[in-house]
């Protein structure tokens, strides 16, 4: 590499931008400033737990072993090795090991410790506390560079880079970079409801490696995390685009849901209902939609990954998981490019795009199409027989054994980790 090193800013050091910053914090060539409004302690937004997929492990660690070792770490995750689905009745209707599917293990994770551990692995790298408050071209000339401000959030102080080479928008689902350069995208509302909480692990083992339980289209979903606590998830569904009224959100209507018309909940299904009621005050709530993928703007200085470029529906847990995919792969295509000489960032940016666009539409649609059993109407124990089959069991390898662009299919794969 010879002349100035590319000037890169990241807004948002989440899931994508935290790893792209300890992806590229050694590499000589480039200079990056990474801007993340939040206090380095604050993870309050960070809502409750979830389960990252293998495909982002195994891309993690081909990437950067230490930091995949650090998520992996006893106490900081447990690992995610079954599927297993019954109805709230205790029902068994697929048990799925995920070595059947998988290369490696996925991991079951706090949302705290998972933004702790990638954001101190580029804690230098990161300026906390600090938003992006204003971007654009600088000017009309076709290779304009970028100018972007950004300030303290308490507004003590202000910054402002008119030579920006690339601007990288890891700002998530609602994404300032996203709507300023392409528009604000419209969301697509799959019509229902997922919320979630944490409780204590009081289940005296009832609950550990990930599972769902279906009453109808009403699902649960729960696993252990580490710090003695167990993460559920319900879902129900709404009309599409409508709100979540009060009384949908009480206890009352929670506890009918979940429970069988015939026979009565197992121990599993009731814990789980006893302890949703419980703390029905601490559920976050959401709207289940995804938006277009894109991944670049029309002049190409912007590169949009994780949320900002595909937020999608959560049903796979595919969403932390796939802006692993595309930290990894990004940040490996940024140092490649780098590395080769002058760069054309519209080129690299439009690489990055083709790299990442097929994969994450492939993640997109399996998640939707996971989706079926959630809807009003669904026929839940055929459809959830069918992901039992050669067909979805196939494409569920196909996501989770990920590879990296061109790689075999088959090579370097991360080991298998035990329990
Ligand atoms: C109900 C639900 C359940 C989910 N469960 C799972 C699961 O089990 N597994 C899974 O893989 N995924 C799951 N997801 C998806 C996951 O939450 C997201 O896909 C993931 O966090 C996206 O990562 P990201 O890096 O794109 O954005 P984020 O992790 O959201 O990070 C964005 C960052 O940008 C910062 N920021 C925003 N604006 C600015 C600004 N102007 N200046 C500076 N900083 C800014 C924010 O503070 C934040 O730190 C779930 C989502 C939902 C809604």
């Amino acid at each position: 590499m010879s002349g100035k090193p590319l000037n890169i800013v990241i807004s948002g050091a989440g899931v994508a931008g935290a790893i792209v910053a300890g992806l590229l914090k050694n590499e000589p060539g480039v200079r990056v400033t990474t801007l993340e409004r939040v206090d380095p302690e604050d993870h309050s937004n960070a809502g409750t737990g979830l389960n990252i997929g293998p495909n982002a492990l195994k891309l993690l660690h081909q990437a950067d072993p230490a930091l995949c070792a650090k998520l992996r770490a006893p106490g900081i995750s447990l690992p995610w090795q079954s599927w297993r689905t019954s109805l709230t009745d205790g029902t068994e209707l697929m048990n799925l090991t995920l070595t059947e599917v998988a290369d490696n293990d996925g991991i079951r994770i706090r949302w705290a410790d998972l933004y702790q551990q990638l954001r101190s692995h580029a804690r230098e790298q990161i300026h906390f506390n600090t938003q992006v408050t204003d971007m654009a071209y600088a000017s009309d000339a076709s290779d304009s560079p970028l100018r972007v401000s950004w300030s303290a959030t308490d507004g003590s102080t202000r910054h402002e880079d008119h030579e920006v080479d690339l601007l990288i928008a890891g700002d998530g689902r609602y994404s300032a970079v996203r709507e300023t350069f392409l528009g604000k995208p419209e969301p697509r509302p799959l019509g229902v409801v997922i919320y979630r909480v944490l409780v204590p692990d009081t289940a005296n083992g009832l609950i550990d490696d990930y599972e769902q339980w279906f009453n109808g289209p009403y699902r649960l979903l729960a696993f252990r995390v580490p710090g003695n606590a167990i993460y559920i998830a319900g879902s129900f569904p709404i009309t599409p685009g409508a709100s979540i009224d009060d009384d949908a959100r009480s206890a009352e209507h929670l506890r009918a849901l979940y429970t069988p018309q015939q026979g009565t909940a197992s121990d599993q299904a009731r814990f789980l209902i006893d302890n949703i009621c419980r703390y029905v005050d601490d559920i976050h709530w959401a709207r289940v939609a995804e938006i277009e993928p894109a991944f670049t703007d029309q002049r190409g200085r912007v590169l949009l990954l994780g949320d900002a470029a595909h937020a999608m529906v959560p049903t796979l847990g595919q969403g932390a998981t796939s802006a692993i995919e595309d930290a990894c792969v990004a940040a490996a295509m940024i140092r490649d490019a780098v590395r080769a000489g002058p760069v054309s960032v519209a080129a690299l940016t439009a690489r990055i795009g083709e790299a990442r666009m097929a994969r994450a539409q492939f993640i997109m649609d399996l998640s939707r199409d996971a989706s079926d059993t959630m809807l009003p109407g669904s026929d839940t124990v055929a459809m959830t027989r069918k992901k039992t089959q050669s067909e979805f069991l196939g494409q569920l390898s196909e996501l989770f054994r990920a590879t990296t662009p061109g790689q075999a299919p088959e090579s370097g794969g991360e080991q298998r980790k035990a329990s």
